[in-house]
């Protein structure tokens, strides 16, 4: 095995010391499942109008929404497989090495690699909700090939479960991710660029209560020169099985 670096083993140390970690991942941890992230050269936003996940427009607009909706939610989203980096994720949480992952993402892929404490500040694609009558449907449950999807009970629209631009966080998700900052004493910070509020605000609180920031990513963030303890640069895949070999 080559060497690690020392910052590893000091990584390793406060974990396997821990009391309570808690994970914060954000589309970076994806992105080697084959998913972008929204922004950036390659980002999704650069060949999508960010305008049609606006809840408004989609109230007034849901068939333009949808079409758009399908295209990147429920085409290359759906064919992505969680990564080595959710499966450590998985396995730490398995053996009690972590107690809760907050995750930014919504493509469901920490459940999918079996991960049970998970709270979705962003929401969710596996799931809709009808806007007229609330009632809930497992996407697997929902006929993608019309334009829009409608509630099988009251023939209203449905709309997937992921937080869209003008919509607040959902609940539990919201409280507990706080809950879980508090509560921290390390938190691991992977593939966030920290500049999306208000979820970037969580790595802070659990800084300012007194947790250990481990932070993982390609290229350094909002969060490395002001709140991360150590910082470990590289692909989220790598960096979490390094950690893995140094913990089990
Ligand atoms: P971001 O796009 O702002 O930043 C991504 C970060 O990940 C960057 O700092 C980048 O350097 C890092 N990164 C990229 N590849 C990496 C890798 N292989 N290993 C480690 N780090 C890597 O993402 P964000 O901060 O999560 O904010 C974007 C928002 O868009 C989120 O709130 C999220 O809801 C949403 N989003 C979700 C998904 C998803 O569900 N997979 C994908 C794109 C965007």
């Amino acid at each position: 095995m080559k060497k690690l670096d020392e910052k590893y083993n000091l990584a390793a140390k406060l974990i396997k010391k821990s009391a309570h970690t808690t994970l914060f991942t954000g589309a970076g941890i994806s992105a080697e499942s084959g998913i972008p992230p929204f922004r950036g050269d390659n980002g999704i936003w650069n060949r999508y109008n960010p305008k049609t996940l606006e809840i408004n427009y989609f109230l007034k607009h849901p068939r333009e929404s949808w079409k758009v909706i399908k295209e990147i939610f429920y085409t290359f989203f759906e064919q992505a497989k969680p990564n080595k980096a959710h499966q450590v994720i998985a396995r730490m949480e398995k053996k009690g090495y972590v107690k809760a992952v907050i995750t930014q993402n919504i493509d469901n892929l920490h459940k999918i690699a079996g991960s049970n404490v998970v709270y979705e500040f962003h929401g969710t694609t596996g799931s809709l909700t009808c806007i007229e009558c609330s009632i809930k449907y497992n996407i697997k449950d929902v006929d993608l090939g019309k334009p829009v999807p409608l509630c099988h009970e009251c023939k209203g629209i449905l709309k997937p479960d992921f937080t869209f631009f003008g919509e607040a966080i959902p609940e539990p998700a919201n409280t507990m991710s706080f809950d879980e900052a508090q509560k921290a004493d390390v938190f691991i910070i992977i593939g966030t660029s920290g500049e999306v509020v208000p979820a970037s605000i969580i790595p802070t609180l659990a800084k300012k209560n007194g947790a250990k920031i481990i932070e993982i990513n390609l290229r350094p963030s909002e969060y490395t020169e002001s709140i991360t303890d150590i910082f470990l640069q590289g692909k989220a895949t790598e960096v979490m099985s390094n950690l893995e070999s140094l913990i089990f």
